[in-house]
């Protein structure tokens, strides 16, 4: 059956499309002379094997490359086209502004940057729903710092109306207390930014009680609240939506397999949740690669798709998404 997709969960640095990736490679000399794009792409792919700190430095290279606003620009666009064209009609695009200062741009160039390729976008495919969710980062790993998480947090307030819908805070959770970061969504409550956090994806489940805490709705990933009934039974009753991203997951060591995900055990608890493809350009994966796993390996149907779909339109930050919603109870209801 034909439905919209709704993908609310994907980090634009991490999103590329491979012929940009290689594109930006090739301009900063990044690829070794005589190597063919075959073989830098499978250099610079993630893989269940990989180590941590190779993962790491994959996203360094990926940071590196997007340091203008030219490229920032054309990222978005090219990604929502990307995103529209295979399906999804209600996105939301995430990235950390912070992570593009390096040479001349500033935080808000660089959010300016992005609105500009998402407004090109819209006016390309003007019945596409989408927002950009700007990204705090955890300070552990030298990625962030609090100043400019604070400014994030501003951003998301000054940018509202222009195509900015939320606020997350994103990097290594296991870097530092979650804790830390509640005098941020306390600014943000008070600016009136609706967020989602990363939580109990490589953290545990009191890092979901925390995220619950917030008072937001949505948490990204918090899969291992399957630690703690007391949680599960939390998000249940306050329908809280996790952002799930199955193979990434996996990738980032965050479960021992993939069978071993507790996706389906979430779900038949009664946890709303949805499909996210997280870091696809970086994982070589689609949002339709995710959907045949799911069903592959935990017997996923139709109509449960649709379903949480219907649920992560619902909960997305961005307006003009009644249409959407209408399509999905119309397609739930037949299915
Ligand atoms: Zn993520």
């Amino acid at each position: 059956m034909e439905y919209p997709k709704v993908e609310l969960h994907c980090h634009m640095d991490g999103a590329i499309p491979e012929r940009l990736f290689i594109k930006y490679c090739r301009e900063d000399g990044l690829v070794p002379e005589g190597m063919s794009d075959e073989e830098w792409m499978k250099r610079n792919v993630m893989s269940g094997t990989m180590s941590l700190s190779e993962c790491m430095g994959l996203f360094g290279i990926l940071t590196g490359v997007l340091q203008c606003k030219e490229r920032l620009e054309e990222l978005c666009f090219e990604l929502l086209k990307d995103m529209y064209e295979s399906g999804s009609k209600l996105v939301e695009l995430r990235f950390s502004p912070q992570s593009h200062v390096n040479e001349n741009l500033t935080m808000e160039e660089a959010v300016e940057a992005v609105l500009r390729g998402r407004k090109r976008a819209q006016e390309v495919y003007p019945d596409m729903v989408s927002g950009i969710i700007v990204c705090m980062m955890n300070l552990g790993l030298n990625l962030g710092t609090v100043e400019n998480n604070i400014r994030t947090v501003e951003l998301a307030a000054e940018y509202k109306d222009q195509g900015v819908v939320g606020l997350d805070l994103a990097g290594d959770e296991c870097a530092t207390p979650i804790e830390d970061y509640e005098p941020m969504f306390a600014l943000a409550r008070k600016l009136g930014v609706k967020y989602t956090i990363h939580a109990g994806e490589s953290g545990s489940a009191s890092n979901v009680a925390f995220a619950i805490s917030q008072g937001g709705k949505r948490i990204g990933h918090g899969i291992h609240s399957i630690e703690d009934d007391k949680v599960v039974d939390e998000l249940v009753e306050k329908g809280i939506l996790l952002e799930v991203s199955t193979t990434s997951n996996y990738y980032s060591r965050c479960v021992p397999s993939l069978e071993e995900h507790p996706i389906r055990k979430l779900w038949d608890r009664g946890v709303k949740i949805n499909i996210n493809t997280d870091d696809p350009g970086l994982m070589g994966i689609t949002l339709k690669h995710e959907y045949e796993l799911l069903q592959r390996l935990f017997g996923f149907t139709e109509k449960e798709f649709i379903l949480s779909n219907l649920y992560a339109a619902k909960e997305s930050f961005c307006e003009g998404k009644e249409k959407i919603i209408a399509e999905l109870e119309e397609a739930y209801s037949r299915c």
